[in-house]
């Protein structure tokens, strides 16, 4: 029971509250109230006549739900959406990727990528977004900037790039960013060891010890493909997720990303140690990476989220149409249509994800006391028409598109799918100068 505020800064009477959680709920005749970054109260529209609101939103033909959170991708690679397609993962990254990157990428590449990124996040339902890539201090900068809340992993490799020389200068400048956004309200900041077959045991191991010191996430790659396993059995004798186990690595605060891969002793461990699965079905059919085995993974309570990758592997950072491939997949995967159900995929774009970075106390559903993360979806399109569950709606019928507006920490970035504060014509100007820049060579 909450009790009816007097003043608040904001009030929403939406058609209907997703909730997400408890799963499965669906108000109607309910409103939302937010007070600085907070929801502050969910309770019967017609209780909220005495409430002096500083701005009131009537949205009657819209779903209002908890903002998703997209739980892995590499924003800045956004420019590289399209540059290379049709091609299995290493070669995908070996010759093309890589060295497209080597040639390109620097703070000004990372800078108009996040942006583009962003953009193109917030206008399809995102609110809040796990990263990986070099330059991780800019795309602090450029989240904060546009008030876009996300979880930063800071790349770790063996190898130097233009951001860092060693495995050693990567965690320094990791963990320097790390105590300047610590009273960050929108930034976290966790360990991104790239993979196993790019991060050696021994650095590894110190990701591990360091993690364990300070207490913080560690978000990597694992078990993208088989290729990827076989080649690690023969080299070291073991799973990638044994090593990883083996180090120390393995935790309630461990993200593994992607996880195709898996028989029912990695499941086992997954389920003991409490690590978390990010499963990107896109980029996994796209890259035919393999197919994550998520209905038995949430059958044994290991938790999953969603994460689009990055838009070179996808082609997208729509969470609309990653929620819809996770359902579809899920339910090929085991030949039964009844696995994956549309709440399932749901609560893996929200909650899940929230889980995954440890901050469900405050994230990932509407609910009292919450962060005021919110998105609004308009039903009234013949798309989405006619209306017999708003959550099947979501899940099975409804794009990114439809998306009108967002808020972020209590603050409205997108109203009627118009981004305050955001000069497109501009952005898109810089977007042109890559295309011509990357798109020559
Ligand atoms: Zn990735």
């Amino acid at each position: 029971m909450s009790s009816i505020p007097e003043f608040v800064d904001t009030l929403i009477h939406p058609g209907w509250i997703v909730p997400v959680v408890p799963e499965g709920d669906v108000l109607t005749g309910f409103s939302v109230a937010l007070v600085g970054n907070k929801i502050v109260a969910v309770l019967p529209t017609e209780e909220t006549t005495y409430i002096n609101a500083k701005k009131v939103h009537t949205l009657p033909e819209h779903v209002l739900l908890p903002g998703l959170i997209n739980a892995h991708g590499h924003a800045a690679m956004s420019l590289l959406r399209g540059y290379a397609d049709d091609l299995p993962l290493m070669p995908w990254l070996e010759q093309h990727i890589w060295p497209a990157e080597a040639k390109h990428v620097s703070e000004e590449f990372v800078r108009d990528g996040v942006e583009l990124a962003i953009v193109e996040m917030l206008r399809s339902g995102t609110t809040s977004f796990t990263d990986m890539y070099i330059y991780p201090d800019i795309t602090a900068e450029v989240s904060q900037a546009m008030g876009m809340r996300c979880q930063i992993t800071f790349p770790v490799f063996d190898f130097p790039t233009a951001w860092a020389r060693d495995a050693d200068e990567y965690i320094s400048k990791g963990l320097a960013l790390r105590d300047r956004l610590k009273h960050s309200e929108l930034i976290s900041v966790a360990f991104g060891p790239h993979a196993p077959y790019t991060v050696s045991q021994n650095n590894l191991s110190k990701v591990a010890t360091l993690a364990a010191q300070l207490d913080i996430g560690v978000h990597i790659h694992l078990h993208e493909t088989t290729g990827e396993v076989l080649q690690a059995v023969e080299q070291h004798g073991e799973r990638p997720i044994d090593t990883l186990h083996r180090l120390g690595l393995l935790g309630p605060k461990t993200q593994c990303v992607h996880m195709t891969d898996l028989g029912n002793q990695d499941i086992a461990l997954l389920a003991a140690t409490g690590a978390h699965v990010i499963h990107c079905p896109t980029s996994n059919m796209k890259l035919a990476s393999g197919s994550c085995p998520v209905a038995k993974l949430l059958a044994q309570d290991v938790n999953v989220a969603l994460g689009t990758d990055g838009a070179a592997a996808n082609n997208n950072l729509n969470m609309f149409g990653e929620i819809r491939a996770a359902a579809l997949l899920g339910k090929l995967h085991t030949q039964d249509a009844s696995a994956i159900s549309a709440q399932q995929a749901l609560s893996m774009s929200t909650i899940n994800g929230a889980r995954a970075q440890g901050i469900d106390d405050c994230l990932g559903s509407l609910e009292v006391g919450k962060l005021a993360d919110l998105i609004a979806v308009d039903m009234s399109g013949p798309e989405t028409a006619p209306l017999y569950n708003p959550i099947s709606q979501l899940v099975y019928a409804s794009n990114g598109s439809q998306v009108t507006h967002s808020w972020i920490n209590g603050k409205l970035l997108l109203e009627n799918r118009a981004l305050n504060n955001i000069d497109m014509p501009q952005l898109m100007q810089k977007i042109q100068k890559w295309q011509h820049r990357i798109g020559s060579q």
